[in-house]
């Protein structure tokens, strides 16, 4: 795995230009799940140095995500963000303290953060949409927009 890194990487430093602002083009941060399925770029149409994409399990707004976004907004200068959750989703309708219980059994104690199951998509995204409406610490909490990306057919369908 890190020989072919290492391989792929030198192919792509050979060639091709890189974004040079810091700031992203477009002003945009998108908080989206990790799941491999999820093409931010391509889905959303954009390409290097247009955006910060901020990804974890299920695309839920954490205290880390907010810290990402009050270091987006204040000082790199975006302005909006969108909030991206997904169909077949793991963390949709899983039941979070089974999956506790099992780290418990394996580590002797249980984790401080949440797990972020949801047991509705939409509802998920409203939830993640209220969190960085209602962060002190972001200057723009205004204009945050959630969707629900299909996985299966690519569409992007806005909630409101
Ligand atoms: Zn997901």
């Amino acid at each position: 795995m890190p020989e072919r890194v290492l391989f792929d990487n030198a192919r792509y430093a050979a060639g091709g230009q890189r974004p040079a602002d810091r700031q992203p083009a477009r002003r945009v941060a998108v908080v989206t799940c990790m799941d491999a399925r999820i093409d931010v770029d391509g889905a959303l149409g954009l390409g290097p140095g247009d955006a910060h994409v901020l990804r974890n399990a299920g695309g839920i707004v954490t205290e880390d995500t907010i810290r990402s976004l009050a270091l987006s907004q204040w000082l790199i200068g975006t302005h909006s963000v969108l909030v991206v959750h997904h169909t077949d989703c793991a963390l949709h309708r899983m039941h979070g303290p089974t999956f506790h219980q099992r780290l418990y059994e394996a580590a002797g104690q249980l984790p401080t953060w949440e797990l972020g199951t949801f047991a509705d998509l939409d509802t998920g995204v409203r939830e993640s949409v209220r969190r960085i409406a209602a962060a002190p610490f972001l200057r723009y909490r205004d204009r945050v927009y959630g969707f629900v990306l299909d996985v299966a057919t690519g569409r992007l369908r806005p909630v409101r």
